[in-house]
């Protein structure tokens, strides 16, 4: 399937000349974006901490940093945005069959689909077992009823990471399917949710009767929880690591409209992971740069918060470098990281707020920062909620990490139909 593969790993500095050897040779601005994001698919490069197997060349994630670093350097666009890429890839590719690895995740990675993802619903977030969107069987299909909230970027993808409940007399950690649910047919609609920013990013989604086959099961009937696991550490590592680093990107899909554009117009633009990612690499210099500007930088009070946030981005950065180098492990670092992020990004809004002074109450480009503070301000709460909320991470911490007892609760084995409901 992949055209490169490795059987031994290769030096960084190999690494870095094939790859320049190999974007001297493919890497044209005026190629469409679909052909390049193909090229980039079909050679390894998209997604190199995959399998060989799976689009990827098997690399460590020290290795997958010089892809980025010499993307950047050249000034290439790099892989598709968005939660397909982020989630849906490294989930299709732990669990998938062949035949979705070559088709599901190959369109993944060379942008032609748009993956949201359909787990939170109204009386299940932070307790995603207990969901309660159903998925009956009918002949080779199944019959999805059931509501999703919170879906970010839902109104520009064609597919959805749909888990649903299968079989409620299971236990609720039993009972649950992963699917991959096609979102462009009749049966589903899709609500946008303003936020206080003023942006519709995240949706609600009512499903009333939709289908899906069941060759679209990842991971098998019933396993849905072991694979929803998957997608929820892929979303902790990469929320945690403050995004991909590319020298621009786009979203996928074919309701975004950006798939036929010269790819040369996506250079410099960064879109994110759908979510969001308010925390920037350089927080602290961004921010003494905008205190020495305003006249700001002698305040005692401002000198104190910005030696906070450099030395809080120092330690979140020693500590990703710790959990790529795989030294010393405890499993939690996924955990740690995303918890980090939370406390960067509080510690940004008030620091940044401190600097700009009564300011934070207007926004727009004519105001002091030109309206960065005032935008993270705003968007601040959202990444210690989406991807497990900063209790929840805690709570796997003390369970998982140093365990701790477990929360009490029914027996495990109580089916799901006996459960109290939301
Ligand atoms: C910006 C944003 C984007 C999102 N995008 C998506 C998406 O694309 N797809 C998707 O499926 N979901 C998405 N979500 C939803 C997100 O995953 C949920 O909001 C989150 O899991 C929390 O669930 P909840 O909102 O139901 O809160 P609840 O679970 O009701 O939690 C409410 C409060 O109770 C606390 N709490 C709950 N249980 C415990 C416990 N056992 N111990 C201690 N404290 C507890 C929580 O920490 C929280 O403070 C997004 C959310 C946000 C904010």
């Amino acid at each position: 399937m992949s055209t490169v593969v490795t059987d031994t790993l290769p030096s960084a500095e190999t690494a870095r000349t094939d790859l320049e050897a190999w974007l001297d040779e493919h890497w044209d601005p005026a190629a469409t974006l679909a052909e390049w994001w193909d090229r980039l698919a079909r050679s390894g490069y998209a997604a190199p901490t995959l399998p060989t197997d799976a689009w990827g060349k098997g690399w460590p994630r020290s290795l997958a940093a010089v892809v980025t670093e010499v993307m950047r350097e050249r000034a290439v666009v790099g892989p598709p945005a968005g939660l397909g890429y982020l989630l849906a890839a490294p989930t299709v590719a732990a669990h998938g069959t062949d035949e979705q690895k070559e088709t599901l995740l190959l369109r993944i990675l060379n942008g032609q689909d748009a993956w949201c993802q359909l787990f939170s619903e109204p009386g299940a977030g932070s307790d995603l077992a207990g969901l309660q969107c159903r998925a009956e069987r009918d002949g080779d299909e199944w019959v999805i009823t059931g509501q999703k909230v919170w879906t970010s970027t839902a109104q520009l993808c064609n597919l959805g990471m749909l888990i649903a409940r299968t079989d409620p007399d299971l236990p609720k950690h039993k009972g649950i399917t992963y699917f991959a649910f096609r979102m462009d047919q009749p049966g589903v609609e899709t609500r946008p949710l303003r936020e206080m920013t003023g942006r519709a990013m995240f949706n609600e989604v009512f499903i009333d009767g939709a289908r899906v086959h069941d060759r679209d099961i990842i991971g098998g009937r019933g396993n849905g929880w072991a694979v929803a696991n998957t997608t929820l550490a892929a979303e902790r590592a990469g929320l945690g690591s403050g995004g991909s680093g590319a020298a621009g990107n786009a979203f996928p899909g074919p309701l975004a409209g950006a798939l036929d554009r010269p790819v040369g117009d996506f250079v410099g633009q960064v879109r994110t992971g759908g979510a969001g990612s308010a925390v920037g690499g350089d927080a602290a210099g961004a921010y003494i740069r905008l205190a020495t500007e305003l006249g700001r930088a002698a305040d005692p009070v401002v000198r104190q918060g910005l030696a906070q946030l450099y030395t809080l981005t120092r330690l979140g950065r020693w500590g990703a470098m710790r959990a790529k180098a795989g030294v010393g492990r405890t499993g939690g670092e996924g955990n740690i990281a995303k918890l980090m992020m939370s406390d960067i990004l509080r510690l940004q809004r008030e620091v940044g707020n401190r600097i700009i002074g009564p300011d934070g109450m207007i926004t727009g480009a004519d105001t002091k920062s030109g309206g960065m503070v005032q935008e993270l301000t705003l968007f601040s709460p959202g990444p210690s909620i989406y991807g497990g909320t900063d209790q929840i991470q805690k709570n796997i911490l003390g369970e998982r990490v140093l365990g701790l007892p477990k929360e009490p609760g029914p027996p495990k084995d109580t089916p799901f139909r006996e459960l109290l409901k939301n």
